[in-house]
């Protein structure tokens, strides 16, 4: 292997090479629902390569490398990777967020590496929970947090975070040019587990509804007009500072906010014009104190009551739909 600006290369001895052949002396098996660079970052850090060389070794270009393969993963690194590691092509393929249903809703990625620590304005390209990253074995990053419409942990009960708690910038881990786990921060070294706030009820009752919406549409689910969730949740614009944003564009802090006066019915910062967008936030809010979890709702649907009662005449074409979009679920929740 070769990497670096210096050339550097390493050449498996004899012996090892007829024992290991082609493999990289470690390989990490990727854990439930990581994100692709998490892995990468990972895996470079097990076989003793800083994140910021292992991209030249996978001729990754851009500082923020693995944040792009994220979004497109070319099947020369694919092929690269398994010849290495001997995970499945698909496995490894499976950690990517493409290609992604829910694009109008991913956080943005920006060109450059100062872009991609974000001023407090903007939105970063990945989020994070402490409480995770603490208790974590191997702590890891979940492909769900680079979503907008995430602002709490379904787990922890508490507020994600955008930035590293203590030099405040985005996460950075890609850059990285010394031999340092990705839970420490790129830029100033802190650790990123100091804990959060927790999230209020309403809150995550506003979240939990989101999700569950969208873990329909990504298995194909649509709405009776048939109009895709995300483009509607996600052109509604909101005005936090100067200019009106669409929910991928703020910062954790503006998009916790915006729930938190949702959902306690307080003027939201919506535009002066009433569109479609803003009417869909506002009964979603409305209809999340009531909302049990689709697991709840699908079960108590499909399962045996205590009490035999009259079914809901609204009941069938309902039931169908979430039958059908439950097995679909199962085979394509990789795509969330
Ligand atoms: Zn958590
Ligand atoms: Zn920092």
């Amino acid at each position: 292997m070769r990497f670096g600006p210096t050339g550097i290369s390493v050449t498996p001895a004899e012996r090892y090479e007829s024992a290991a052949g082609n493999r990289w002396p470690m390989s990490i098996m990727p854990a439930p629902g990581e994100l692709l660079s998490s892995w990468l970052h990972r895996l470079a850090y097990a076989n003793g390569i800083p994140p910021h060389y292992f991209a030249a070794l996978l001729g990754a270009p851009g500082e923020n490398w693995s944040a792009q393969l994220d979004r497109a993963l070319p099947d020369r690194i694919l092929q690269l990777l398994e010849e290495h590691t001997h995970i499945p092509l698909e496995d490894i393929a499976a950690l990517t967020i493409a290609p992604d249903p829910l694009a109008r809703l991913r956080l943005p990625l920006r060109a450059s590496p100062q872009q991609s620590c974000a001023p407090k304005t903007l939105a970063t390209w990945l989020q994070f929970c402490p409480a995770c990253l603490a208790e974590d074995e191997t702590p890891y990053f979940r492909r769900n947090w680079s979503l907008a419409t995430r602002v709490s942990c379904f787990r922890h009960g508490c507020r994600l975070r955008d930035r590293c708690p203590s030099c405040g910038q985005g996460l950075a881990p890609f850059s990285q040019k010394r031999l340092v786990p990705h839970q420490i921060c790129a830029l100033c070294g802190t650790a990123l587990c100091k804990r959060t706030r927790p999230a209020t009820n309403r809150v995550r009752r506003l979240e939990r509804l989101i999700d569950d919406l969208l873990r329909l549409h990504a298995v194909g689910y649509r709405m009776s007009d048939g109009r895709s969730l995300p483009d509607l949740l996600g052109s509604a614009c909101f005005q936090f500072g100067r200019r009106p944003m669409s929910i991928a564009r703020l910062p954790h802090r503006d998009r916790y906010h915006l729930f938190r006066q949702l959902t306690e019915g307080r003027s939201t910062p919506f535009g002066t014009r009433r569109n479609p967008a803003i009417a869909y936030w506002r009964r979603a809010a409305q209809a999340a104190p009531a909302w049990r979890g689709l697991v709840t709702s699908f079960s108590d649907a499909v399962l045996p009551r205590p009490k035999a009662g009259p079914c809901p005449t609204t009941a069938g074409p309902y039931l169908a739909d979430l039958i059908q979009a439950a097995a679909r679920l199962h085979q394509k929740r990789q795509a969330f």
